[in-house]
């Protein structure tokens, strides 16, 4: 349809009249401040229908004041947000079509688990009976119904998980943001908890924004995911993208497994630049000005110890470290510039580095991955 729509109107423009797929949830430049401190920075992002979100990034970046202003909780003080096509900056949370699950499930200690659960029909002024016929298919849906006539405080924090789900669930909201709900999980528990929440969320067709400073969280549950640093969107993208190509400095060091480097574009043809580092000049696939400033990133797993002619990118490092992570033996070794370098060979193959020893390692060009949103 999109393609037809350009070409009779010759742009998107100019396509009021054309049934574009309607977005869950769109930020418009969202910027928050409390006092002089700026807690969210011109954050702007489209949901699409039926998206898993995730929201990224170190303590402090600014998820849980993005998701406050979507949840209607904090009132931005510049951008607009759209629920549903309809902009709801200044409605109240229950106006929003939304449901919110925090990290402590914030339940209500007072109330029964069936209570807890029919709090947000009742807020509703929904009948009564129909209240309780919900609630019923609800607790029964979570596996909580043996549950219902106990008081939060005598749950686990499996059960406790569930109840909070169950009443964020029970009135069927267009979007449901979790600031890390998992988080006071077990370990144990929360693989099996995530796999539950994917499958939820995909039956159910519910937007899903979950904020989350654990990136195996969001590698693995998000559609989108979404990297902050400092109040400000770093990177947006699926997982693969952000993994694969990451696009500053920041993304690629937070992001498991990069070697980062810092350097001058001293030549630029054919598409490849030499950057000159403090720990020896490199190629990297790209384009840039002679003389600028520039990142770049290579995976530890596109890092070799048997060197060979395609290895154009070279140096000599002491390895101070070999750890084992599974599957994976990472090396751990300093480079000239006193930066880490890591470098991880499966757990299959021979072990032929040791602790202590000086090797020469190398990676081809197109293992390199240019930092185009910022030198960082
Ligand atoms: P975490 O993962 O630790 O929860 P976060 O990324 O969710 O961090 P936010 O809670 O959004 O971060 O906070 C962003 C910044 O805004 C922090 O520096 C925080 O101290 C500050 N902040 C948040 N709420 C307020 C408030 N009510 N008054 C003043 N500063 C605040």
């Amino acid at each position: 349809m999109d393609t037809l729509a350009h070409t009779v109107t010759g742009g998107e423009a100019a396509l009021p009249a054309i049934a574009r797929p309607q977005l869950d949830l769109e930020l418009r430049g969202i910027r928050k401040r409390y006092g002089d401190f700026i807690a969210v920075d011109g954050v702007s992002l489209k949901v699409a229908k039926g998206q898993f979100v995730c929201l990224l990034g170190p303590s402090g970046c600014g998820k849980t004041t993005s998701l406050r202003c979507i949840a209607g909780l904090e009132e931005p003080d510049d951008g607009d947000i759209l629920i549903g096509g309809k902009e709801v900056t200044k409605d109240p949370p229950w106006e929003r079509d939304i449901a919110m699950m925090f990290q402590d499930f914030a339940l209500f200690p007072h109330m029964t688990v069936a209570k807890n659960v029919a709090f947000g029909l009742e807020m509703l002024k929904k009948p009564k009976a129909a209240i309780a016929e919900r609630v019923q298919q609800v607790l029964k849906s979570f596996e909580i119904a043996a549950l219902a006539d106990r008081k939060p405080g005598s749950l686990s924090g499996g059960q406790r998980q569930r109840v909070a789900l169950a009443r964020a669930m029970i009135t069927e909201p267009r979007i449901l943001l979790l600031d890390e709900p998992i988080g006071a999980l077990d370990y144990s528990l929360r693989e099996t908890v995530m796999l539950e929440l994917k499958l939820l969320q995909q039956r159910t067709g519910i937007s899903f924004i979950w904020v989350t400073h654990d990136q195996n969280e969001a590698f693995s549950l998000g559609d989108l995911v979404v990297v902050m640093n400092h109040a400000k969107i770093e990177q947006q993208g699926a997982p693969e993208e952000i993994l694969q190509r990451p696009a500053t400095a920041f993304v690629a060091s937070f992001v498991q497994g990069n070697n980062v480097f810092h350097g001058k574009v001293v030549q630029s043809a054919d598409g490849v630049l030499k950057v000159d580092t403090p720990s020896g000049s490199f190629l990297v696939p790209g384009s840039g000005q002679i003389d600028s400033t520039v990142s770049f990133s290579v995976r530890a797993e596109n890092i070799t110890d048997m060197v060979g002619d395609r290895h154009l990118n070279r140096l000599t490092a002491r390895c101070t470290a070999v750890e084992y992570f599974g599957s994976v033996r990472r090396h751990i070794f300093e480079r000239p510039d006193g930066e880490i370098l890591k470098y991880d060979q499966f757990g299959a193959q021979a072990a032929r580095i040791a602790a202590g020893q000086v090797t020469e390692l190398g990676w081809r060009p197109e293992d390199a991955v240019l930092h185009t949103g910022g030198a960082g």
